[in-house]
């Protein structure tokens, strides 16, 4: 049996996902649980309970043989199963196989610089994305595999030898540096965050750093000033985020404060000083 995955959504043309126009692929599961995940609904995988389907008006939801199904052609995207499921999570994922993603990639090949996993958290889906990136080197040398990570796995593990080799660039989250606040804010460890930055900047596989810049709760001048000296030496661009409320999940908006547009200015100011060649806020 060929190897499957679970997609939570591919998304044909991007210019937020890597360099140029790309193919985004949205992989379901992820091994934090950040307090401000803007798509909290792709970090469990559906347990096929069966709730949501009583609130899907549109036909679009039935349990077969105890399994969740999704027609995505009845489907009018009104998102009452997302927001009524009993974990969080979402009925509308599909399974694909490595030649099910070349046949949406071979649609917009033209059109495209590349393609970019994300997730969820792309990187548990390593052996997949392995196969696939290999077979679109195969078909077309001239498209690039960038992989979206929150670098929770440590990717100098001989397990991921492969998927590090095949994969062109990556882009990676430094929630926080200090480790109590990142345990607090995604509910883990950032040892393989850390170790990871400091391990693809090393090895010239890292395209991108990213921050999300929380008020109060986060030391944001620690996180900017430490992954400045690292990233620095080389052309890696550096995005600080100011966190918003959008999407996040109800329970956690009283707690989590967006930064001014000030204090957004003076990280950028930080990290510019400390000589990074491309700092962006946004
Ligand atoms: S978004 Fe969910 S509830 Fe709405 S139509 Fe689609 S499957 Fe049904
Ligand atoms: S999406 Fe949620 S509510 Fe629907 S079957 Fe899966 S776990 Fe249950």
């Amino acid at each position: 049996m060929s190897l499957k995955a679970r997609i939570n959504r591919i998304i044909k043309f991007s210019n937020v996902d890597g360099p140029g126009n790309r193919m985004a692929i949205f992989f379901q599961k992820c091994n934090f649980n950040c307090e401000y995940c803007h798509n909290p609904e792709t970090i469990k995988s559906c347990i096929h309970c069966g709730k949501c389907v009583e609130f899907c008006k549109s036909g679009a939801l039935e349990k077969v043989d105890g399994i969740i199904k999704w027609d995505k052609t009845k489907c009018c995207e009104c998102d009452q199963c997302i927001k009524n499921c009993s974990i969080d999570s979402s009925p509308k994922t599909l399974e694909y196989s490595v030649e099910d993603v070349i046949e949406e990639i071979d649609k917009v090949k033209f059109f495209i610089k590349g393609i970019t996993v994300s997730g969820g958290e792309s990187s548990l889906s390593f052996e997949f994305i392995t196969l696939l990136f290999k077979r679109v080197k195969e078909l077309w040398p001239h498209l690039t595999c960038f992989v979206d990570t929150n670098g929770g796995v440590d990717f100098q593990l001989e397990i991921y030898k492969e998927f590090v080799e095949i994969t062109d660039a990556f882009m990676l989250d430094v929630k926080a540096w200090d480790l109590k606040e990142h345990i607090e804010l995604t509910g883990v460890s950032n040892e393989n965050v850390i170790k990871n930055l400091i391990y693809l900047e090393r090895i010239d596989k890292l395209f991108e750093v990213r921050t999300v810049v929380v008020k109060d709760i986060l030391n944001n001048i620690l996180t900017v000033e430490n992954v400045s000296k690292i990233i620095s030496n080389k052309y890696i661009r550096y995005k600080i985020i100011k966190y918003r409320p959008f999407g996040v999940r109800a329970d956690k908006i009283e707690k989590l404060k967006s930064p001014s547009q000030e204090e957004q200015e003076n990280l950028e100011k930080l990290a510019n000083n400390l000589n990074v060649k491309s700092t962006l806020i946004i």
